[in-house]
């Protein structure tokens, strides 16, 4: 399709002097369809734009490295470092729920004696 090749190099030419702009931005400067700069961002087309958005919109929350996304604000180091403690935490819990399990049949036996005695 020679006429989207067209509104692709207008959008990368763009793009590549407005760094940071998105894709509704870059859509109203251009003049091509939203749409078509969404799929072509979609697409990897225009790697620039979605790492600009990536890179200087969103942060990491934990240490301030670049997200790896904007829904989720955390480094992919963090988010590894999360995972871990999510887990461990888990066994943590799962541990004390064990352990509230025994000390309940322990109180329950200590109840029976009683009452047999
Ligand atoms: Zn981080």
């Amino acid at each position: 399709m020679p006429a989207e090749q067209d509104d692709f190099e207008t959008i990368r030419k763009y793009v590549a002097e407005n760094e940071g702009a998105d894709a509704l931005v870059v859509s109203k400067a251009t003049g091509v369809d939203i749409n078509c700069v969404n799929r072509m961002i979609e697409n990897g087309n225009i790697a620039t734009l979605s790492a600009d958005l990536d890179a200087s919109s969103f942060t990491c929350g934990q240490c301030g490295a670049p997200a790896i996304s904007s829904t989720k604000r955390l480094c992919q180091d963090c988010l590894g470092k999360l995972n871990l403690k999510m887990m461990a935490t888990r066994k943590d819990m799962e541990v004390e729920q064990q352990n509230n399990r025994l000390k309940g049949s322990s109180v329950h036996e200590v109840l029976n004696s009683k009452r047999n005695r």
